[in-house]
């Protein structure tokens, strides 16, 4: 099947020689070579007579789900073609991680993700695990390293990742088109019929892997929604995730000007609960905790910040009652300076400790604990990293992602209503769902 031999068999496990500290918890495995075999160039219609004729499965769109997808049904020896729109596959992975993609995460669970069922990912979760990718990492040698809270990310670059994917999908001898723009799908009997500007093509099984709306510019689109909609598929309103918030006007006219300032906080909104770093910007709030905490947001909710986790702030004011030194100069021993200065005028308490009444300095500590914003909204769809909503999993089969009323039409990836927290498992997800719908389409 596979025509170049060098692609045929996987490259043998590297030799793991040994994990150090790169110090702030980071581990780091070397191997002892960290190239990866470069795939040929695929990036342009490959034609052969195959191409002319039907195919077992198509699946559309080659990001990250799609492509694990393709490569594994390529190599149960099924004939397949890849079908992307725009002129370079793997976008998104090349993009993520600032370029060094965080590929999965240790501690992947279905406690990691959102969805209106959140047991459907479960299935897939399980039977691809970050364990499963990870072994595919090393077999590829890709140098990768462990940041905080379980998160993988390469050594060297993301582009390991899709060069890997590409790979992959050589050796499944999957058919690509790209760019190719897909005009209108219908079914015919048992079979898909994908009108495209290079065609009629035909395909027994039919994949949809467009991702959701996010970074439009690199190709994101509502393809996917449409596509689900026309077969009769219900959809869970899309909303951008994993985006920065802004501040209403006044908020942001108090606290704009700390743009670059960050806090370990502990954020937390409808049932959603992240301490991590938070970072005001010059139009709201930003950093690992709001981006995770946006995926729980709604319109219109506060969100609470805990701008002192692990502490006591009580016992810690009271225990400082009788001195003279103003309280922001205070709260600044244990929160940044301009910050505890601009949150001291907004609460009215500019003034030394010692002229607080236990009462108010209660309140204030409850305050530290439970600071409550209000956002005035998401930066949207060209700053979000996911798309909440998608396809209703109640449509889908959580074993193989097949439209129960559609046999042969699956959707995997982020197109689907399962969204993962930052760290790692959205990755996690398109590699699972992928993987899924790559045994059986
Ligand atoms: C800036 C950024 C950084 C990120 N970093 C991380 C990270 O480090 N770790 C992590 O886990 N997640 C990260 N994510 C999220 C992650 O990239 C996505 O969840 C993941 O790529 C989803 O995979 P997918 O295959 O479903 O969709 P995508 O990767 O978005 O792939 C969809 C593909 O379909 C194509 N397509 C769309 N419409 C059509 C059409 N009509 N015809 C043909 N092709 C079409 C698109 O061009 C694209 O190539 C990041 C996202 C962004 C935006």
């Amino acid at each position: 099947m596979c025509r170049d031999p060098a692609l045929k068999s996987r490259p043998p496990p590297s030799r793991l020689v040994a994990p150090y500290d790169r110090g702030g918890g980071r581990r780091t495995w070397i191997f002892r070579r960290a190239a990866v075999s470069s795939a040929r160039n695929i990036n342009s219609t490959s034609d052969s007579t195959r191409d002319a004729g039907r195919w077992d499965a198509i699946v559309i769109g080659a990001g990250a789900a799609g492509m694990m997808c393709a490569a594994q049904v390529g190599q149960r020896g099924r004939r397949v073609l890849l079908i992307e729109h725009v002129r370079k596959l793997g976008e998104k992975i090349r993009i993520s991680g600032g370029g060094r993609c965080n590929f999965t995460n240790l501690h992947c669970s279905p406690a990691n993700f959102l969805s209106r069922n959140p047991d459907f990912c479960r299935s897939a979760l399980a039977r691809y695990t970050a364990r499963d990718f990870i072994a595919l990492v090393e077999r590829y040698r890709i140098r990768y390293e462990e940041r905080t809270l379980g998160q993988l990310f390469c050594v060297d670059s993301a582009q390991q990742i899709i060069d890997m994917l590409k790979s992959e999908c050589e050796r499944g001898d999957v058919r690509w088109r790209i760019p190719c723009e897909v005009r209108a799908v219908a079914r015919e009997r048992e079979e898909f019929v994908v009108d495209t500007d290079q065609g009629a093509l035909r395909a027994g099984s039919l994949v949809v892997a467009t991702g959701g709306l996010s970074v439009p510019k690199i190709g994101a689109g509502p393809f996917g929604y449409r596509l689900a909609e026309r077969f009769g598929l219900k959809i869970v309103p899309p909303r951008p995730g994993l985006v920065p918030l802004s501040f209403a006007p006044d908020t942001l006219a108090r606290f704009g000007d700390l743009s670059g300032v960050s806090i370990d906080a502990e954020v937390s909104c409808n049932g959603g609960r992240f301490r991590e770093n938070l970072l005001f910007t010059h139009r709201g709030l930003s950093g690992p905790a709001i981006l995770q905490i946006s995926s729980y947001w709604r319109a219109g909710d506060a969100i609470e910040i805990d701008l002192l986790p692990g502490r006591d702030a009580e016992s810690w004011l009271l225990s400082e009652q009788s001195s003279r030194v103003q309280l922001n100069n205070l709260l600044a021993h244990a929160l940044p300076r301009r910050f505890a200065q601009q949150w001291c005028e907004a609460h009215g308490a500019v003034k030394p400790v010692n002229q607080f009444a236990a009462s108010a300095l209660r309140l204030l500590a409850q305050g530290l604990h439970r600071w409550k914003v209000i956002p005035s909204g998401t930066l949207g769809y060209n700053k979000a990293e996911v798309t909440l909503g998608g396809v209703d999993t109640g449509e889908l089969s959580s074993k193989t992602m097949e439209a129960k009323s559609v046999p042969g039409l699956f959707f995997i990836g982020e197109v689907v209503d399962v969204t993962g927290h930052l760290g790692g498992f959205n990755f996690q997800w398109a590699w699972a769902s992928g993987h899924a719908a790559g045994q059986v389409a």
